[in-house]
């Protein structure tokens, strides 16, 4: 929980300038617009000898984690998947060949829309939804922000390749969330595959599969044949069933965003799955720090849906703004009272955001633009010189790429000082010295704080290392 400064300065009917004052003595070179945790905040409320009281998030904020489901309300659900791998081992072409086997779509001809996600119904009549988006980071970054939709993972692995760096991420990602995985060794038609060869290298990563004596099940599958989709489909549906997936249809709803963008014709639009409960058209729902209602609701098929249940992946219209990924969306009985909650959330979000350095609108734009939010990885430089400072800057900004942003907040010249360390603590940043260390009184901030900090004193051993941090910025470390 942070706070500004001016925010704490108005609850405490005080000046913000005597806060800021305030906290110099305490050794933080803060301005009224930044944040700054709770511990500090009640540091300065004691200091002003105010009283302590704290107001939970709960009081105001919906949470309905405690709200459990009787358990004659649950009901059977279908299963989530996701499908994992290294880049260009057919993951795209497997999630077409497995939509291609919908009977729905098959008997309806519908209109394939791109909403995040789709759901099959399979010769059997069973449902199955898949994630759209394929690979790890997806995965990860929804669960980083607390979304759990996967119940199943497919780890793609082409037969005619190997285990690659990717496929090793996804097997750790998979591993570090606990999720079940069913390896899917592809591309079997070429006439260079060997997948008996990929089960034994998987045995190197702790993964063993069926074949060779252990848990995980494993199908050999080709995109371009079709051949095993039924024995993968059929894989899915048993592992599903071990684990009994169910929720309860008869409730107010609860949906986790998987995609959001914005429409030019039909204002915010919002791709969801429902985790429990029922969405409707006329729903009055808080999504993210947005509210909104229900105006209409569209399924993978392109149809107009009138009630999603659990695990149904649709596009929901009617919201007030533009929520991001892995947002919860909860159905709440007023419009007074979606408000209230959308209102209190942008208040903190807005807070967060006040605390980051400046020129995020242009991000946001940019973000919005590309339709998907792009991750900002802030550093925050210093060097010994001019030079060098200049070239850090200019290698590191290279390494931005269309997922990760890399943005330095501040670069200069001289000992890390507290004021950098403030900024690195604000945006959650590391420090990067080039040759340089932190004065006394930055250090005792560093550690009380626990400030990342890097040293190097070769710039392309710097440029190495945060490379990998940012490919790493999904890892399961974080
Ligand atoms: P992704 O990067 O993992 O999503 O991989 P793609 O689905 O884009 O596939 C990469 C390449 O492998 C494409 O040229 C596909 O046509 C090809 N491919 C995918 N699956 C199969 C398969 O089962 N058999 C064959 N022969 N080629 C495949």
């Amino acid at each position: 929980e942070a706070i500004t400064v001016q925010e704490l300065a108005n609850r405490m009917a005080e000046k913000g300038a005597d806060l800021v004052k305030a906290l110099f003595k305490l050794g933080m070179m803060v301005t009224v617009n930044q944040t700054i945790d709770q511990d500090t905040a009640e540091l300065l409320v004691e200091e002003f000898g105010h009283n302590i009281q704290r107001v939970s998030a709960s009081d105001i904020d919906i949470d309905t984690s405690a709200d459990v489901d009787p358990e004659g309300s649950l009901k059977p659900r279908a299963p989530v998947v996701t499908i994992m791998g290294h880049v260009d081992h057919g993951k795209t072409s497997l999630l077409d060949a497995l939509r291609g086997t919908d009977v729905v779509r098959g008997e309806a001809g519908g209109i394939t829309q791109h909403i995040g996600a789709y759901q099959i119904k399979t010769k059997g009549g069973d449902l199955i939804t898949f994630l759209d988006t394929p690979g790890h980071e997806a995965f990860t970054e929804m669960r980083a922000r607390g979304a759990h939709v996967t119940d199943i993972v497919i780890l793609v692995v082409a037969a005619d390749d190997g285990i690659m760096p990717q496929t090793i991420e996804a097997i750790n990602h998979t591993k570090a969330a606990g999720v079940p995985m069913i390896v899917a060794i592809t591309k079997v038609d070429k006439h260079e595959a060997n997948a008996q060869r990929i089960r034994e290298r998987l045995l190197e990563h702790e993964v063993v599969v069926e074949a060779m004596s252990g848990e995980v099940q494993d199908v050999e599958v080709s995109a371009k044949t079709g051949a095993g989709l039924d024995e993968l489909i059929e894989k899915i549906l048993l592992q599903a069933e071990v684990m009994e997936l169910q929720a309860n249809p008869d409730r107010a709803a609860e949906a986790t965003v998987i995609e959001a963008k914005l429409d030019k014709g039909k204002g915010p639009l919002a791709s969801v799955l429902v985790t429990r409960g029922t969405l409707k058209v006329g729903d009055i729902l808080v999504v993210g720090t947005h509210s909104g209602r229900v105006r209409a609701m569209l399924d993978d098929k392109g149809r107009q849906v009138k009630a999603a249940p659990p695990s149904l992946p649709v596009e929901v219209l009617g919201l007030g703004g533009v929520p991001m990924a892995g947002d919860t969306l909860t159905v709440v009985d007023s419009e007074a009272r979606a408000r209230e909650v959308a209102a209190y959330r942008q208040e903190k979000a807005t807070a967060k955001r006040t605390a980051q350095a400046p020129a995020s609108l242009e991000n946001m734009f940019s973000a919005l633009a590309a339709k998907q939010a792009v991750i900002e990885y802030p550093v925050v430089v210093k060097a010994d010189v001019q030079g060098s400072t200049e070239a850090i800057v200019n290698a590191l900004n290279r390494l931005s790429n269309d997922e990760i942003k890399l943005r330095v907040l501040a670069s200069g010249v001289g000992a890390i000082t507290e004021s950098d360390v403030n900024l690195a603590l604000a945006s959650n940043a590391p420090i990067i010295g080039f040759n340089v260390r932190p004065n006394a009184k930055a250090r005792e901030l560093v550690e009380r704080n626990k400030v990342r900090m890097k040293y190097f004193d070769v710039i392309y051993h710097l440029t190495e290392d945060i490379a990998k941090e940012m490919a790493g910025v999904w890892g399961p470390e974080r």
